[in-house]
């Protein structure tokens, strides 16, 4: 009897296989101040005192008070990381070797505290301690083979949804392309808006656009359905308060880190479209960043997203944001070549954005035609 109903339920898991089965942050703490509770949320996790914590904290806070809030114990090892470049994939093989090196166990657990470049460096070095070769190796879909060490996210500004997402964005020797599996999803989240609070105005605001842009390219995406539409009507919504309203800067700032955590689950159920494909070459070319490549490109395409670029427009005056110019005006035909190329390659975002036919409505003229007023 037993038999036969496993054998059953196989069978019902097959059929239906089309459908993405996805992991979720199981554990978040939400709350100002809940920053201090990082200590005593690590504590169960800690295999022994040979087994140190690894924290990786974005550099802007050497010498500010937060370096000294981290809760050291043992052999553990506080590393300062620039967010100055994005993240590299021998970066990352760079950290893993300096951390095999100067540990005879494995750490007990990665924390990255910062943006998304740190987020990012966590959830890929916390993989790659754990499965053999090089980051670059796995840059692509499930390539993963075994689990990542435990790992933590601390976001210290708001937007990306990296701290929520199964991806790690890296720029490796080939490609700039995350590490998307069911491992990279953080294990624990830490979630305290005041980590937020000196933010430089203009990151505030482009990070914080990437948040906006995930939302209406889910939103009027292909892909959409009730579950990221769920997510992404809230995150919109809250991006529109923050950035059009006036609201206490202490409740922006709580409202600003849950749009980013709803606008990152939209897009785990859907895709995002054309300013992200579109910034990647962008990136990848130039290295211009991920917030503001997307800002840059995003004002130029109102024909696909009037409504959008419509409040994204509003945004940009209500806090005087001044978005440099002519990035693309000294560019030479091959430099316009590549970056078509490395955005064309996203075909799924594409796809989302233009329907299954995107190949004839975003020919490699026409992009390089919206690219040529960046
Ligand atoms: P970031 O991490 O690149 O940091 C931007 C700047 O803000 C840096 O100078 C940093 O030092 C500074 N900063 C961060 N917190 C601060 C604070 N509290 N006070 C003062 N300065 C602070 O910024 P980001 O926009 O969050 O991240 C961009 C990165 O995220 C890109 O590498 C992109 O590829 C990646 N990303 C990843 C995902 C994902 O799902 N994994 C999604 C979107 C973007
Ligand atoms: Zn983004």
């Amino acid at each position: 009897m037993k038999m036969n109903y496993n054998l059953e339920s196989k069978e019902t898991i097959s059929k239906n296989t089309s459908y993405r089965n996805f992991p979720m942050v199981p554990r978040v703490i939400f709350g100002k101040g809940s920053f201090s509770q990082l200590g005593e949320i690590l504590l169960p996790q800690r295999r022994n005192s040979d087994a140190p914590f690894i924290f990786l904290l974005d550099d802007f806070f050497e010498n500010r008070s937060l370096a000294n809030e981290i809760p050291l114990m043992f052999n553990d090892e506080l590393i300062f990381i620039s967010a100055d470049e994005e993240p590299k994939t021998a970066q990352v093989d760079a950290l893993v070797a300096r951390i095999r090196e100067n540990f005879d166990e494995l750490p007990s657990g990665i924390v990255g505290i910062g943006g998304g470049t740190l987020l990012d460096l966590a959830k890929a070095v916390s993989i790659l301690l754990n499965n053999d070769g090089l980051a670059q190796d796995y840059q692509g879909w499930d390539l993963v083979q075994r689990p990542a060490i435990y790992h933590v996210g601390v976001p210290t500004i708001s937007g990306t949804g990296a701290e929520v997402s199964r991806t790690t964005v890296l720029l490796g020797p080939e490609k700039k392309l995350g590490i998307n599996s069911d491992h990279t999803t953080f294990d624990q989240v830490i979630l305290d808006p005041d980590l937020t609070q000196t933010v430089p105005k203009e990151q505030w605001f482009y990070t914080g656009m990437d948040c906006f842009i995930h939302c209406i390219e889910s939103l009027e995406g292909t892909y959409l359905n009730a579950f990221s539409q769920s997510y992404g009507e809230k995150a919109l919504d809250l991006c529109k308060e923050v950035f059009l309203e006036d609201h206490p800067e202490e409740a922006a700032r709580d409202m600003l880190m849950m749009a980013s955590w709803h606008g990152g689950m939209s897009i785990a159920y859907s895709q995002v479209g054309i300013a992200h494909a579109m910034s990647y070459g962008l990136s990848y070319l130039l290295g211009i960043k991920h917030g503001i490549g997307n800002c840059l490109v995003f004002q130029h395409l109102e024909e696909f997203y009037p409504e959008g670029v419509k409040l994204f427009n509003q945004m940009l005056s209500k806090h005087n944001i001044q978005m440099p110019k002519g990035i693309c005006s000294n560019l030479s035909q091959s430099d316009f070549d590549t970056m078509v190329e490395v955005s064309l390659g996203m075909c799924a975002l594409w796809e989302n954005a233009l329907g299954k036919d995107w190949k004839s409505i975003m020919t490699p003229e026409r992009l390089q035609e919206l690219y040529s007023r960046i």
